[in-house]
This record gives C-alpha cells, structure tokens and sequence, in this order.
C-alpha cells in the first residue's frame, strides 16, 4: 500500500442495491468503497476517481460487465486496475468470457464475506507490487537517460578543447575524415589550413600561463570569425590550431582565408594590461591534389606550415611537391642522425681567435660538422635545427663538448696552454640546467680538460623566459672555472640589463655588423658604439667575421680585443689546427704567424 495513502479505493459496480449494500459492508472497514448502479456510472467514476481494484457485477441492463471489464483494459488509465467479476454460480461460460475481457479473478454470488476480502486484498497486494516494479521501472529508465546525457557529455568534453572551446585533435581527425568522405563521394575540392602562432612560447614564457591561455583564446576566436559556420577551425594542442575549409572552389578562396587569418594573428593582443604582437605561419593542403587520404593531407599541410615558418613568420605556403622533398629529406636525416653517432659521422672543426693588437691566435671555436654518406658535409644550419626538434641535441652536444676537450687538451700538453676554447650551446641544452652542469663537470674529469681553458658561448634567447633560472645555471657554470660568451650580440634584444645580471664575461658582436664595415658607416658605429659599452662593463669583446684587412683596421681602432673570421683563418679540421699552431700553416693577417705562448 502506498504509505502516504494507507488506504485503498474499492469500486463496487452492481445494479442492485442490496447487492452494493452487501459487498459494501464487507469492505467498509478496510477501505475506501465507491459505488457504480451502472456500467456508464462505472466507466465515468473509474476514470474519474482511478480506483485501486473494481469489482464488477456481470449481468446489468445496458452496458453489461463484460464490456466495462474490455472498455477498462483499452483506457490508458484504467488498464492498470485491476477487476475482480462477481457472477452467479456455475456459469464457467461467463468465466471464460470475462477472462477474455480482462478480468483478474472471479466471484460467486451469493458473495461469500470472507472470499470477497480474500481475493480483493490478494489483489490489491499484487497491483502494489506491480506499480512498484513499474515505479522502479521508471526510476530506472529515469536513471538510464540521466546517465545517457552525462556520458554525452563527457563525449562532448572529450572531443571539445576545454580552453577555447574548438574541437579538440581527435574531433578534428573525425572530421577531415568525413570532409574526405564527403569530397570522394561527391567530387569536391577542401582546403586544409595548418595555423600555429609565431612566439606563443615566449608569451608564455615572459607573460606568464594565464596571458597564454588568453592569448589563445583571443586567437581562436578570432580564427574562427574569418571562416563560415560550416568550416571547422580545431585546437591540435599547444598553439597548433588546423582549419578545414569545406567545398572550395578554387585554391585562393584558401588563401584568402590565410591571408585573413595572418591579418587577425598580426593584429596586437592586449595581454596583461600591454599589447602584444604576436604573427601566424600557416601551411595550405588542398584536397584532393595535395594528398587523398585524411593523413597524407594532413601531413603535408604540415610540412608547408612549417616551411612558411622557416620562411620568416607571418605568412603562409600552400603545399607543393618541393616541400614535399623537403621534408622528405628532413624526416631521412633525423632518423640518421641517430645512426651518425654510431657511424663515427660527426667531426669537428676549429677556427682560431686572434688578438687584434699582436695577432696572436688567443684560442678557437669548435665548430660541429657532419659528414654525411650521401649528401657530404652537412653544416650546423642543416642539421642542428633537427637535433633540436628530435632531441638529440643533448646526444651531439655532450658529443661536441667531450670531442672538443680530449682535442684541445692534446693541444694543451703540446705547450699551448693559454688557448681558449669556445663551444657552443643549444638553447634546448639550456633548458635543463642541472643536467647541463652535470654534463659539463663530468666531461672536465674524464677529458682533464682545465676548466679555465672552456668558454660556453650562448645566445641571448637562451635566456629568455625564465632568466633568474638561466642565470643560476651560468654561475654554476662559472663556479666550475668556466668562462661565458654571449654570441651573435646584436641580434636579438641586445638587453644591456640583461648583460649586466648575467655573470657573463665576453660578447661576441655578430658578423652581420662585420659585413659593411667602412670608416663612416652606420656598422662602424654600431660596433664602435658596442666596444666602448663593453669596457665600460668590463667586458671583452670578440668580433666574428672579419674577412678584409679593412674591417680588421677598423676595428683595431675602435678598440676591439679579439676577432675571428676567414681573414685570419677558415675553420679548420684538427689536424690542419695543429699545423697552424707549430707554424706549419700561415695565419692570415698582417702579423706574421705566431700563436700565444708557441
Ligand atoms: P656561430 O657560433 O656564429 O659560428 C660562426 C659561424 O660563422 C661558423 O659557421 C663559421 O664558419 C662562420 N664564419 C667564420 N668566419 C666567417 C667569415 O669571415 N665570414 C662568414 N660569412 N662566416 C664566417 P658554421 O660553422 O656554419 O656554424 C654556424 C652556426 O652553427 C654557429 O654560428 C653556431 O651557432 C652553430 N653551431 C656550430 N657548431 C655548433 C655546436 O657544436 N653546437 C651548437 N649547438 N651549435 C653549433
Ligand atoms: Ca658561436
Ligand atoms: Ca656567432
């Protein structure tokens, strides 16, 4: 029974009185009876008071039981009750009409008083328990449904990129899936964008994580204004975001929406209160020609991406067969640089340092070369970008470092032994400082190589982004006896306060300042203005690229301390270094031949 309403309804049909009278008496006590003299009466109060169990006289004038009992099981609402049918004695051709009509269970007239509350409270009882089952039915299928949308919604989650809302790598590999679909069945033409900012690292870096996460909010939301309701611009992750630009026409619909983008991504950003400007690469895969499949497509608009990066930023590339070659070529020498290193592949070569007032060889910078089976000497341009996306950086430049100690310290057993030498490091090889001191301590102990006679030249960039870090790991460093050079000086932020935070104690200005160098140059001035600065912080300072004896002049007047270049010497292989400091090979110059201490 239904605890808030203990008690249940009984409706009594019969078209006699005494009848109702009867029945009602025998039920009174327990439940609530309501009564019927008709079949109408019966079918109105059924619907209208949804009884808990009807019992149902069969013989009436008009609309008999029978067909009330067939009429309650068509309602609805009245299926549910249950109706016992009171017929008089013996007749088991009633009986079998009145279970076709629906009844549950039957009653003999005269009614026998404890029969009639036998079977009604069975009946009841099993009608409880038949709404309870369906109540817990429901609340089943309630439960279902509730957890039927919460896993849509996590679905939703996991295809949606929670910080900018666009879909998400996997969403996004879905979808080119069908635009290929879609483009192979009804031979349609797509156009896939490849888009990744130009210095979100460094926002990230400088501004702080929450200037990036605004920064690539702003990004995408911009993005997705240039393109229709029908494109899909997705987030693969980091600042790699992709568009698909469904049915083109023809390629420079894709283009201009490039174009757009690069346009919205150049627009400043206000990050932090200041504004920020950022740019956009982009790389352009149309479908069907740049690739058939969701991954070829997919992987060369990659490739264009990041030639457009190459390229200088801001602007975009469409796919071609060259890029094709190209980064065919790049994906073959990253998997054999790792076999270089087995192959004995990797040497190096030195170029010497001159003092400028005696023309003295003061030291020399190892310089990594690979020398490759099939395309020849490799130059770090080509390669160490490579090693840096791989990871290997780490492998060559422990590589360079030890091969470059054990050399130079032969070098030094020979007699020369004021001889610095210069090696130079990754900003990847940056990243983990204590692992780079560790590095470096151990190929010291190994190689015994005096640490006073090691320079590390770094560039300006390395320390960017976290500098209180990065300058932690130079003093550490210079703890060890070893000196630092900041290189290619003038390139980057040129920070004077930067220098001055860093125990730094030698600039190498860059050759692009070397190149013009005339008497009254704007060059001249630059590196005439760079030398008196650097004495000022005490500071030395090696000039690279000097390739005339004009440059040298000039340079020796504005007082500059060292420098390096092809006038004095190209890089050379070990051997031929040795030569060059016995005498056994000329040293450019004016000066005659000599190296320190020879
Ligand atoms: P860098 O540190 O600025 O090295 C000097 C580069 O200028 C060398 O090129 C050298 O051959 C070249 N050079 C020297 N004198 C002259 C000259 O008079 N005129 C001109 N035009 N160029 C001159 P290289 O060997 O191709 O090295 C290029 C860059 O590769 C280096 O620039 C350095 O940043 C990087 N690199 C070289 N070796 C290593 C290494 O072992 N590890 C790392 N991480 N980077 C390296
Ligand atoms: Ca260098
Ligand atoms: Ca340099």
């Amino acid at each position: 029974m239904d605890p808030t309403n203990p008690q249940s309804t009984v409706l009594v049909v019969d078209d006699s009185p005494d009848n109702i009278r009867l029945l009602g008496n025998i039920l009174l006590r327990e439940y609530r009876v309501l009564f019927a003299t008709s079949g109408q009466e019966a079918m109105d109060s059924a619907l209208a008071n949804q009884p808990d169990l009807m019992l149902l006289d069969v013989m009436m004038p008009g609309i008999d039981g029978f067909t009330v009992c067939a009429w309650m099981r068509e309602q609805q609402t009245t299926r549910g009750i249950p109706v016992i049918l009171v017929t008089a004695i013996n007749d088991t051709d009633a009986e079998t009409r009145g279970f076709e009509a629906g009844a549950v269970d039957f009653l003999t007239k005269p009614v026998n008083p404890a029969a009639v509350r036998a079977r009604v409270a069975a009946h009841l009882e099993l009608k409880r328990q038949r709404d309870e089952l369906a109540q817990a039915n429901t609340r089943l299928q309630e439960e279902i449904e509730r957890r039927q949308r919460l896993e849509s919604k996590l679905r939703e989650q996991a295809e949606f990129d929670s910080l900018t809302g666009l879909p998400n790598r996997k969403l996004f590999h879905d979808r080119l899936q069908q635009a290929v679909l879609m483009g192979e069945r009804k031979q349609r033409h797509f156009a896939l964008l490849f888009v990744d900012l130009d210095r979100f690292k460094w926002v990230n870096d400088t501004l702080g994580h929450d200037a990036g996460d605004t920064l690539l909010i702003e990004a995408a939301r911009r993005m997705k204004a240039v393109v229709r309701k029908s494109d899909t611009v997705a987030r693969l992750g980091g600042d790699e975001f992709t568009v698909i630009l469904s049915d083109i026409l023809h390629e420079s619909m894709a283009e201009l929406v490039a174009r757009k983008m690069l346009e919205q991504l150049a627009t400043p950003f206000r990050l932090k209160g200041q504004e920020v400007a950022i740019s956009g690469s982009v790389g352009i895969g149309i479908y069907p020609a740049d690739g058939a499949t969701s991954h070829e497509l997919a992987r060369n608009a990659d490739s264009a991406m990041y030639l457009a990066k190459q390229s200088g930023r801001n602007a975009f590339r469409f796919f071609s067969e060259e890029i094709d070659q190209q980064a065919h070529r790049r994906m073959t020498l990253e998997g054999e640089m790792r076999l270089a290193f087995q192959n004995d592949e990797f040497f190096l070569d030195y170029q010497p340092k001159v003092r400028l007032q005696t023309g003295d060889m003061t030291g020399m910078e190892a310089l990594v070369r690979w020398d490759h089976p099939r395309e020849g000497i490799l130059f770090p341009k080509q390669f160490i970008p490579l090693a840096e996306g791989t990871g290997l950086i780490n492998q060559v430049g422990a590589w360079v470092l030890r091969t470059a100690c054990n050399d130079a310290a032969f070098w030094i057993k020979e007699g020369f032994d004021e001889l610095k030498l210069a090696v130079n490091l990754s900003a990847l090889q940056f990243r983990d400082g204590d692992k780079l001191v560790r590095m470096v301590e151990e190929t010291l102990k190994e190689t015994g190589f005096p640490a006073k006679n090691l320079e590390l030249e770094i560039t300006e960039s390395m320390m960017l982004g976290n500098t209180d870090q990065a300058s932690e790991t130079l003093r550490q460093l210079r703890e060890l006896g070893i000196s630092i050079a900041m290189d290619d000086f003038g390139t980057g932020f040129s920070s004077l306060a930067l220098l001055k935070r860093l125990p730094i104690q030698v600039i190498k200005i860059d050759r692009s300042f070397v190149r013009d160098l005339t008497p009254d140059g704007r060059n001249s001035a630059f590196t005439a203005a760079i030398i008196t600065m650097a004495r000022q912080l005490g500071l030395e300072v090696v000039v690279e690229g000097v390739e005339s004896d004009l440059q040298m002049r000039i340079l020796r007047d504005q007082g500059g301390d060292e420098v390096q270049g092809f006038f004095f010497s190209p890089p050379l292989g070990k051997h031929s270094f040795l030569d060059l400091l016995h005498g056994r090979l000329p040293l450019g110059g004016e000066h005659p031949p000599k190296a320190a201490n020879a």
